[in-house]
């Protein structure tokens, strides 16, 4: 089945396999002759044009996620590139590096 959309009076119809691959518009007064190959271009035609958005999935639960890092809204997940990571792990190496962060400006000071 396939969704046409006649360019002369503008109705949508649809083809199904029954129908002959050439023919006339169903609507009457109307002169308008489809060619189901040519339809089936303009879709794929159509198809390829659609704007490419990647789409990321989370490695863990693979639901869409909107960007490479972020946090996973279904699993809580951090997300960074392919790698998924505990928010506790990431919560215990911003400590980490806030620590190391103090020391070294401790460091600096004295
Ligand atoms: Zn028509
Ligand atoms: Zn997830």
């Amino acid at each position: 089945m396939l969704k046409i959309q006649c360019p002369k009076c503008n109705r949508s119809f649809f083809w199904t396999d029954e129908m002959p691959t050439q023919g006339k518009c169903p609507t009457p007064d109307c002169e308008w002759i489809y060619d189901i190959h040519k339809e089936l271009g303009k879709n794929v035609a159509h198809h390829e044009n659609k704007p490419k958005f990647k789409i990321y999935y989370c490695p863990f639960c693979q639901s869409e996620i909107t960007s490479k890092i972020t946090i996973c809204s279904k699993c809580g997940h951090v997300v960074i590139g392919r790698k998924v990571l505990r928010k506790s792990y990431v919560f215990l190496a911003v400590c980490l590096i806030l620590v190391l962060l103090s020391y070294i400006l401790n460091l600096l000071v004295k």
